[in-house]
């Protein structure tokens, strides 16, 4: 296995008090799953590359996503084949590079009476998107009786269920994904920062020749050469943008997803379901551990990107197409455990509504040179950063030869096959049972972390309480802290161990030792031990709380 680098609060501030000194190849401005591809693939072709970040790696879009790796059945409907074929190829490649952290996901399509689907179209739907996704053996799509597709899932609703289509999807952390990519590109030379924005361009005879950043943390601003930069600022995109100049040609198209998060006990769905919402859009509901994730809602966004939260109306709609499919619950606001919302940054295309637009991405280069990536999808990442980078290159001078991601395992990810990652499991199963810990622990270091798990127990023993649930938490932070340039509980509650969304009830309990131990471990951070905890309140209240009605 390749060890992690370190990539801590030291490695920032070391790296920080050096960027000015230093020219880059390459600025990729945006620490989402979009910049985190570019700048694995530049680095690994040769290319010196710095990526900013103003806020935590994954904190846009990349952590709020439905975390699926999926070809977008629906986009078949919109007769985007190209787009099928590519993410759905894509789907087999990320799986390899990281079988941990994709794992195969068998998706049920409930037909039921006057639904949206037919079932010979359903069938042909689903067989295309298997020829385009080039999908083999077993993982070709099955139909299924009203009987069978009933075993499957029991919860859906026997008297109007006609039967359903069965085929395979991967699911995955977006957010880990995006820390996973960025850690192996430290492996060649990568620098990355976060907490640091670009604040505008330097340029050389109209040309862009570097950018101005600023330190979050201290307020310090720097300036930083670089031959080539890319925007790659998801739905902040067209803002950095017009930092450069007046945005020529197509703009950015912002819409809203909200996801919400139930105890497994009160939406017990065996397996995860693909199925209409009242007006004819797809909702999912993934089965994940302890809880089951229902998402998305689609509506136009024309606010602060940096201010987006779910509202009742997205909760409510979500309530009621689950309720209307799975007539044997009755979910109610109160029991909203967690739930996430998130912006897409689709290319604007006149007359179309949020579900119509295309995912696409695509290119835009100023006249100053600014490299723009807007569109596309998590599952696209590798496929979205080879065509930058060629671009990149190609403005470059020296031979930087081709992409060669597709042979990269990420960092985490030294499996052969997802037989192997079963097998990591049951020993890693074996050995947390000892200590009091159950199998959902194992799952969630095994699907989390990968082989680094290794480290996290090596590092659990060391911790003094008898409480395993803590020594486990704070061995994971520690991890994290060292590795993962963790600053703020925020970043590890949310982005590194996703516990925030699945697992709200340890946050609840031992947020505020994870604060003293950031706290500890790097005292000269700029927030008080008070600041840091009424944040983690705020956000278990906007993600949780703020739902219940009494
Ligand atoms: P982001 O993740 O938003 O990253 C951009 C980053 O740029 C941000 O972190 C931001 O802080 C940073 N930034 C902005 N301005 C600056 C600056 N001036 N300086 C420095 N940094 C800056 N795709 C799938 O394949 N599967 C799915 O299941 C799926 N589900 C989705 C569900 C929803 C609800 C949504 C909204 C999207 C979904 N997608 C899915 C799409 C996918 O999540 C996005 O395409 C992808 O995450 C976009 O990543 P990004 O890196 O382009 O943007």
């Amino acid at each position: 296995m390749i060890s992690p680098l370190e990539f801590s609060y030291t490695t920032r501030k070391n790296w920080l008090q050096n960027v000015g000194s230093d020219t880059y190849d390459l600025v990729v401005i945006g620490g989402g799953i979009t910049g985190a591809g570019i700048a694995l693939d530049a680095s690994s072709r040769g290319l010196k590359v710095l990526l900013l970040e103003k806020n935590d790696f994954a904190s846009g879009t990349s952590s709020k996503s439905t975390k699926l790796i999926h070809g977008g059945l629906r986009y078949l409907k919109q007769m985007d084949f190209l787009l099928v074929r590519e993410v759905g190829t894509e789907r087999a490649v990320v799986h390899r590079l990281a079988p941990h952290l994709v794992i195969p996901e068998k998706m049920l399509l409930p037909l039921i009476e006057d639904g949206t689907y037919g079932k010979w179209l359903t069938s042909i739907g689903l067989k295309v998107y298997d020829l385009l996704a080039q999908v083999e053996g077993e993982d070709q799509r099955k139909m299924l009786s009203a009987e069978e597709a009933s075993q499957k899932e029991p919860l859906l609703p026997k008297t109007i269920l006609k039967g359903a289509g069965y085929y395979a999807e991967y699911r995955t952390d977006d957010a880990r994904l995006t820390i996973e990519i960025l850690k192996t590109g430290l492996h060649y030379e990568l620098k990355a920062l976060n907490y640091t924005m670009a604040t505008g361009f330097l340029y050389t005879n109209g040309r862009i020749s570097g950018v101005r950043i600023k330190d979050m943390l201290s307020g310090s601003e720097h300036e930083v050469k670089s031959r080539c930069v890319v925007n790659a600022a998801g739905p902040w995109v067209d803002e950095v943008r017009t930092r450069n100049n007046r945005i020529q040609g197509k703009s950015l198209h912002l819409t809203k997803g909200v996801h919400l998060v139930f105890p497994h006990a009160k939406l017990p769905v065996k397996q995860a379901v693909y199925f209409d919402a009242p007006d004819g859009r797809m909702i999912f509901a993934i089965p994940r551990g302890l809880i089951t994730y229902v998402g998305t809602t689609d509506t136009n966004f024309t606010g602060d990107p940096d201010k987006v939260a779910p509202q009742r109306e997205d909760a409510q709609y979500l309530l009621d197409a689950v309720n209307r499919m799975f007539d044997a619950v009755h979910l109610k606001l109160d029991d909203i455990e967690s739930s996430w919302a998130g912006l897409r940054p689709l290319i604007h295309e006149e007359g179309k509504s949020p579900s119509e637009l295309s995912r696409k991405d695509e290119i835009f280069i100023s006249d100053s040179g600014l490299i723009s990536i807007a569109g596309g999808k998590l599952t696209g990442y590798r496929k979205m950063a080879e065509r930058v980078v060629n671009k990149v290159v190609a403005r470059l001078p020296g031979n930087y030869g081709a992409c060669k991601t597709e042979t990269i395992s990420l960092l985490g990810g030294s499996f052969q096959n997802y037989q192997e990652v079963k097998a990591f499991k049951k020993s890693l199963e074996s050995q947390l049972k000892t200590m009091g810990l159950d199998r959902d622990t194992a799952n969630h270091l095994a699907h989390t972390y990968g082989k680094q798990s290794d480290e996290i127990l090596k590092r659990m023993e060391e911790e003094s309480s008898n409480n395993p649930q803590l020594r486990l938490l704070l061995a994971e932070l520690k991890f994290t802290l060292a590795y993962e340039l963790v600053l703020h509980p925020l970043d590890f509650l949310i982005r590194r161990s996703s516990r925030m969304y699945f697992h709200m009830e340890s946050v609840r309990r031992y947020h505020r030792e994870i604060t003293r131990e950031i706290l500890r471990e790097n005292s000269s951070l700029p927030w008080s031990n008070d600041e840091i905890n009424k944040d983690i309140e705020k956000e278990i209240t906007l993600l949780g709380e703020f739902y219940k009605t009494h």
